[in-house]
């Protein structure tokens, strides 16, 4: 069945993604259409800062040499077959000053959408800084840093992946999705609640989500998310949340979607058809 890979993580190693290549074609010929990769970018920082706003599980993936995703991307664009399937995405949760500037140097790349860790302090989960500490500055630069990325998708109908836990900044989420309407905004993982969730999908149009890094919880409670997402079909995407030379595991999540028992129209939707309205159309 097709499907695609709706969160994708992407930044590290040469040598660990350009020794990962061989399982595409693999997940290619299962139905992989698209991976929404999301690219790990510096915006010009050293990699001791840049590295401070990755989670301590995954700083060991990352090295100074590719810690911006570009160079690497490229590498991989060149070396696999078809890279089609392929469609970076922007992060841009370090992104600093001059944000207009930067946008315009990485979009140009051939950014199809955008991401970000929304961390307006720190994070006692992740245990990650907030880029405003990180960077010496105060909440409120931060916070027009990030709205500013977020005014310029609004402005050319892109999407925004935004991770963020709404049972910390559920108000920061509901103002985001109400004074950009135009930007379409994945907030993953079921938004760590699918209550608060629920209140978001209820009353904002652009608001998505999707089901990666949930899949132990899924079967725990079948019944209970294929309730959620037959009644939000629309809003939900299927993603690995794995790195990109791990995305094999995908194999295991199709599995489990298909234990849930959906409509057929429903998995159909989860696994392509919202990912592909969500990046504004095929
Ligand atoms: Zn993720």
């Amino acid at each position: 069945m097709d499907f695609i890979d709706a969160h994708l993580h992407f930044g590290g190693r040469q040598e660990e993604i350009m020794g990962g290549l061989d399982i595409y074609p693999g997940l290619i010929a299962l139905g992989l259409k698209k991976a929404y990769i999301l690219c790990f970018t510096t915006f010009g920082l050293d990699f001791s800062d840049a590295i401070r706003v990755a989670p301590y599980h995954a700083r060991a993936h990352y090295h100074p040499d590719y810690v911006d995703a570009n160079n690497l991307l490229q590498k991989i664009r060149n070396q696999l077959e078809d890279s089609d399937f392929i469609v970076p995405f922007l992060d841009f949760r370090i992104i600093h000053g001059d944000v207009e500037s930067w946008l315009e140097q990485y979009m140009s790349f051939g950014y199809k959408g955008l991401k970000t860790l929304f961390i307006p302090e720190y994070d006692d989960f992740l245990k990650v800084d907030s880029p405003a500490d990180i960077l010496g500055t105060t909440k409120a630069t931060y916070l027009d840093w990030q709205q500013r990325v977020m005014d310029y998708g609004d402005k050319n109908d892109l999407c925004l992946i935004c991770h963020l836990n709404l049972n910390n900044h559920f108000e920061y989420a509901r103002e985001f999705l109400a004074n950009f309407p135009h930007l379409r905004v994945n907030f993953p993982h079921l938004g760590f609640s699918r209550k608060k969730m629920r209140l978001l999908f209820d009353n904002f149009e652009n608001c998505y989500s999707d089901i990666s890094g949930l899949f132990d919880h899924i079967k725990k409670d079948p019944n209970g998310y294929s309730d959620y997402i037959e009644h939000y079909k629309d809003r939900i995407m299927f993603g690995s949340d794995c790195a990109f030379n791990e995305a094999k595991k995908a194999e295991e999540y199709l599995e489990i979607v298909a234990d849930l028992d959906l409509k057929e129209g429903t998995t159909r939707k989860l696994l392509y058809d919202v990912a592909v309205e969500f990046l504004g159309g095929p």
